[in-house]
């Protein structure tokens, strides 16, 4: 027979029960809390982090170089999109991407379409961006193909990203001179014929009126700016050397070591080339050396993202 329990044992027990259900909830609630959030790929935290720092920086000041935008569009160039041969469909695959970001910066891109050796298409996006003195204009370029086997990060997904960050941060203080950016396709050579290269940047030039080409003050060539120690400057020193020495003059007054190399053999080692060929001032930015240059350890992860910050920096100040 069960013991009769007295009302004040029994009231004891029932605040017992209330008080250790009360804990529990709690306890389970602050855990809850506190769980720690499930692991994330690699990428994806690049992305999320680059993300939030953009949102901050936008929102300090809209004008301001975004490193995080540059590891953006190289992580879409390098590891989304990868190796970007002349003609395939993932070298146009880049060229949309770029086409579709330089919209959303609020530019007009356009596509210039041209045939590469073997009859296949590849294109130059091109944006332009008006100055303060509408007479005189830039010509700022990078090549976004790549190597057979290489994700192209520092050839030339660096080039790509400080045009695409320098036209965001143009877009809000107008430059000095109008600024055309010019993404080439079809740089690197196709076939075993050595001068089977540079299709894009030949193409422009060559379809440059005389006016066009009247009215521009240098053409500049940015490739491969994303890894090395020395910061260089180079051309074929065949046309004039106008640019080259304003440039480096700008980078003295800056206090940013800049040291002229010329391209070796007949040929420009760039897109400046068919500038440099048509009577345009023309220069190449250039950071040395990347030892992974044209392999497929010419990734992401190897790039020297204060190289990038420089390079754009350095632009920035030179065309406003
Ligand atoms: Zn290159």
């Amino acid at each position: 027979m069960p013991k009769r329990t007295s009302p004040i044992i029994n009231f004891k027990s029932v605040l017992l029960l209330v008080i250790a259900v009360f804990f529990i909830s709690a306890v389970t609630i602050i855990f809850a809390h506190k769980k720690p959030p499930a692991p994330k790929p690699a990428t994806t935290k690049i992305v999320a982090k680059s993300r939030q720092k953009t949102t901050q920086k936008t929102l300090k000041s809209a004008v301001r170089w975004s490193n995080a935008n540059a590891r953006q569009a190289v992580h879409n160039l390098a590891r989304k999109i990868g190796v970007r041969t002349a003609g395939s469909s993932r070298e146009h695959k880049a060229a949309r991407y770029i086409e579709k970001r330089l919209k959303d910066l609020g530019y007009k891109p356009k596509k210039q379409a041209f045939r590469i050796t073997g009859g296949r298409k590849s294109y130059n996006v091109v944006a332009k961006k008006m100055g303060r003195n509408r007479k005189k204009q830039f010509i700022i370029g990078a090549h976004y193909d790549s190597k057979r086997l290489s994700p192209g990060a520092n050839d030339n997904g660096s080039g790509v990203a400080t045009l695409l960050e320098l036209a965001r941060v143009l877009k809000k203080k107008s430059p000095h001179y109008n600024v055309v950016f010019v993404f080439f396709g079809a740089e690197e050579k196709v076939g075993t014929n050595p001068n089977n290269h540079h299709f894009g940047s030949r193409y422009y030039a060559k379809k440059m009126s005389l006016k066009a080409k009247k009215k521009t003050k240098g053409m500049i060539s940015v490739d491969m700016a994303g890894y090395g120690k020395t910061f260089h400057v180079r051309s074929m020193k065949k046309g004039t050397m106008r640019l080259v020495n304003s440039l480096r003059k700008f980078g003295k007054r800056k206090k940013i070591r800049l040291t002229y190399l010329k391209d070796p053999g007949r040929t420009g080692w760039s897109d400046h080339e068919a500038f440099e060929n048509a009577g345009i001032p023309a220069a190449w930015l250039e950071w040395r050396n990347d030892p992974t240059y044209h392999s497929a350890r010419d990734n992401f992860s190897h790039i020297q993202w204060s190289r990038i910050t420089t390079t754009g920096k350095f632009l920035y100040g030179y065309l406003r």
